[in-house]
């Protein structure tokens, strides 16, 4: 096929078999540095059950039942072992039942190859398959909570695989109405071998790449969030506070919030304790806070929030409400239960662009302010413009 350097399929099933080789000893690679990643064992897996299954299928030219049987099985368990690996990537629980069903399904559809006849087998067994690369793309478009462009590589790498099986589906629905007027069957073949050459390459890059974009992506997190309350850091702030002044939002209200007295609560219960009272202190604050708003950790017992679209007296409200939660619980600590209180300070931006330095001065000026005036207190600049 295609022209005098003709491609003959059975080199096709050995460099596709030969890639898959390949790339299963990348990925064994790159589980050997970083153990606890199983999902580059279930690709390692799954591409040497595909290997095996090329060459099965480079063999099995007579085409007779048993010699189809195990190679398509080993299709579908591969890819049950693909789609394994994506939910581990993406932090889910490993779930086998489906994979088994559909391989027992494909099992049954070859056994009753005689009764069904051989178009409706291959075009079943092939409606299995494309399934299969259906969830898998499914499962990767629905993945929306880290910034991976490299998914959309392999879920075109996927896209490729479901359009040769939609081909095949397409192929068994003909082949019992006589696929002769079509084009040849080795034509057809070639087109299947090209497609998982290029799928085999575009998955293992795209695979390798998108690890690589959630380790970066990790660390850039990592670099701006705080690790005992996983609020934002300082730095983690001022990123928010850039993508805000883009969004330029009406008005804008910074609230700074430090606990009373917390030394005294280290001295007294220890820093462990006192910990434990940072993190809860963290989690009343998020709980009342609504999606369009931000906290962050800037100081040891000190944190600031941003409320863009809210009025003085909107701001005071959510802040006293916080201050007043506070207030009424009890955090409980292997010290024995402790009480404690906040202070707040509030400033507001009336149009942008809101200058947020000066904002978090002013909030800063009304804090000390509330401390000064006895602690647990919420107090609010005059309209700071
Ligand atoms: P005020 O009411 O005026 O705010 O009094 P304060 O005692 O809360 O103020 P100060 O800023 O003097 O105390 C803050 C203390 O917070 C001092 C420091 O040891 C402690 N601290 C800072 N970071 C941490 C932390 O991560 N964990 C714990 N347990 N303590 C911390
Ligand atoms: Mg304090
Ligand atoms: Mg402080």
């Amino acid at each position: 096929m295609f022209g005098p350097a003709s491609l003959d399929a059975s080199t096709l099933f050995v460099v596709n078999a030969a890639s898959l080789v390949v790339f299963s000893v990348v990925y064994l690679v790159a589980w050997s540095q970083r153990a606890n990643r199983k999902y580059w064992l279930n690709l390692t897996i799954a591409n040497l059950i595909f290997a095996v299954a090329f060459v099965m299928f480079s063999h099995r030219i007579d085409g007779s039942k048993e010699t189809l049987l195990l190679p398509n099985c080993l299709l579908v368990i591969g890819l049950g072992f693909r789609w394994q690996a994506i939910r581990a990537f993406f932090g889910r629980r490993p779930t086998y039942r489906l994979s088994i069903s559909l391989t027992v399904l494909v099992a049954a559809l070859l056994y009753g190859s005689d009764m069904l006849g051989p178009g409706t087998v291959f075009g079943g067994v092939n409606v299995i398959i494309a399934l299969q690369i259906a969830i898998i793309i499914y499962t990767l478009a629905s993945e929306r909570h880290q910034h991976l462009p490299s998914r959309w590589g392999l879920i075109a790498a996927y896209g490729v695989l479901l359009g040769s099986s939609a081909l095949r589906v397409m192929q068994g629905w003909m082949l019992d109405r006589g696929m002769d007027s079509l084009l040849p069957a080795d034509t057809f073949l070639d087109i299947h071998l090209i497609a998982a050459a290029i799928h085999i390459v575009a998955c293992g890059a795209f695979s390798l790449s998108m690890a690589y974009e959630q380790g970066t992506e990790g660390l850039r997190r990592a670099a701006l969030s705080d690790p005992l309350t996983g609020l934002l850091n300082r730095l983690g702030l001022e990123h928010e506070l850039t993508r805000l002044v883009g969004l330029a939002p009406l008005r804008c209200a910074v609230v700074l919030i430090d606990i009373d007295e917390f030394k005294q609560i280290n001295d007294k219960h220890g820093h462990a304790a006192g910990d434990i009272v940072i993190q809860k202190c963290s989690r009343t604050i998020t709980a009342r806070l609504r999606n369009i708003d931000f906290a962050a950790r800037v100081g040891g017992e000190e944190f600031a929030i941003i409320l863009p679209d809210v009025t003085l007296e909107e701001a005071g409200r959510i802040a006293e409400r916080i201050r007043r939660a506070i207030e009424l619980e009890e955090v409980t600590t292997p010290e024995g239960p402790i009480r404690f209180t906040v202070s707040a300070g509030i400033s507001l931006s009336e149009t942008p662009p809101h200058i947020f330095s000066q904002l978090l001065i002013e909030a800063d000026r009304q804090l000390y302010q509330a401390k000064a005036d006895g602690r647990n207190l919420v107090r609010l600049a005059s309209r700071t413009g």
